[in-house]
């Protein structure tokens, strides 16, 4: 049994108070049971008024939907580099994730997936869980590739029949104005996987049609960094941006590593669905490493001032982890509460857990413990520490 005491985070504010755990949190005792210290109280530039509490703030695990590697390991080298990225990134508060594969040859995509599954099937102490796989390409659109490798499929039946055998991909990254991609996003849904919109050029009208075909089938709609290779709003072509916004009942997940969002994107997507944001890495294997060339998908990507690019300047995804992201919501302005659950409640709510995401007795002990610099000093993943 292992006991924790600092401000707790709940759905509805802090609370100063004690987790007794396991695997699973046994019980949460509240110091001043009703009290909740209001989210103003510890918003912005208010954060330092907690400190004189002297309380660790202790919130549940980072929940990362789009991470494709770190650490040097990458979810497309197999088996060694699925556990090196969980390893890598439960030390920056991540306790569970969704290994992402990269546009590539289909057998190659097919293969990493087989790896991935493996993966999730027999979990190692230090690695956060993998939850499955974020099938990010090929069923994206050639004219917005960002650093995807140029092996785009359209998404035929039969393609998406393979990928729902491999039974690991929980979010697939779809662009809306493919041919069969209403057919496909249904077909998806159905098997419980998220569709997420991305890579994309899409007009709103094509986005609502696969949004709403989702919906039909009771699935989730996401959108893959809200921002970044999709088709941007203004005021008579709202495109993927306007059409996610618009929609409540979609989430979508935002790159904040100051390079990707501005700081003002981020707070109006925010304003506009306060319920659904979800704080993602996009982390390529360099996250953690020294400057320098790595590879990704088959393409080099050069690391510099903490930024990477392939050779043409696009952005290679990132060198993120989830507590600069966390870090970085703070920065822009918004609550450490909020932002703490853009990086846990929601991604959980978004995958149909339960049992994470929280802090509730019954709830898996996946724990992370800040400082008052928002630095991560403690992780559990089930329990059991990894930091
Ligand atoms: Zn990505």
């Amino acid at each position: 049994m292992t006991i924790l005491e600092g401000l707790l985070w709940t759905p509805r504010g802090w609370q100063s108070g004690r987790l007794r755990f396991e695997s699973e949190i046994q019980e949460v005792q509240m110091q001043f049971p009703g009290t909740h210290l209001s989210e103003t109280q510890l918003s912005g530039t208010q954060l330092r008024a907690a400190e004189p509490l002297g309380a660790p703030f202790i919130v549940p695990g980072f929940i990362d939907v789009h991470v494709h590697g770190g650490g040097g390991f990458d979810a497309m080298d197999g088996e060694d580099g699925v556990r090196g990225l969980a390893r890598f990134h439960a030390r920056h508060g991540t306790t569970a994730l969704l290994a992402t594969t990269i546009t590539n040859p289909w057998e190659r995509v097919l293969g990493a997936l087989e790896r991935v599954r493996a993966v999730q099937g027999a979990p190692q102490p230090g690695e956060a869980s993998v939850l499955g796989a974020h099938l990010e390409g090929p069923f994206v659109n050639p004219l917005k590739l960002g650093a995807q490798p140029p092996f785009t499929l359209l998404p035929t039946p039969q393609r998406v029949a393979e990928v729902l055998a491999a039974g690991v991909v929980r979010v697939v990254t779809l662009a809306p104005e493919l041919p069969g991609a209403v057919e496909a996003a249904r077909q998806f849904a159905r098997a419980g996987v998220r569709v997420s919109l991305g890579h994309t050029i899409a007009t709103a009208e094509e986005a609502v049609a696969v949004t709403e075909a989702v919906l039909t089938e009771g699935g989730e709609v996401g959108g893959t960094h809200l921002f970044n290779a999709m088709s941007g709003l203004s005021g008579r072509e709202p495109g993927v941006i306007g059409a996610l916004l618009s929609r409540p009942a979609t989430f979508a997940e935002l790159i904040l590593d100051g390079h990707h969002v501005h700081p003002t994107s981020f707070l109006s997507a925010h304003a506009a669905k306060p319920e659904r944001m979800l704080l993602v890495t996009d982390a390529m294997r360099a996250a953690g490493m020294p400057d320098g060339d790595y590879d990704l998908g088959g393409q080099t990507a050069t690391v510099r001032a903490g930024q990477a690019r392939l050779a043409g300047g696009s952005l290679a995804g990132s060198l993120l982890t989830m507590d600069q992201a966390l870090r970085g919501a703070v920065k822009a302005g918004l609550s450490l509460h909020r932002s703490v659950a853009l990086a846990s409640a929601h991604p959980a709510r978004y995958l149909g857990l339960s049992d994470r995401g929280g802090l509730s007795a019954g709830q898996r002990a996946d724990l992370v413990v800040l400082n008052g610099e928002l630095k991560v000093v403690q992780v559990y993943v089930k329990g059991r520490a990894v930091l």
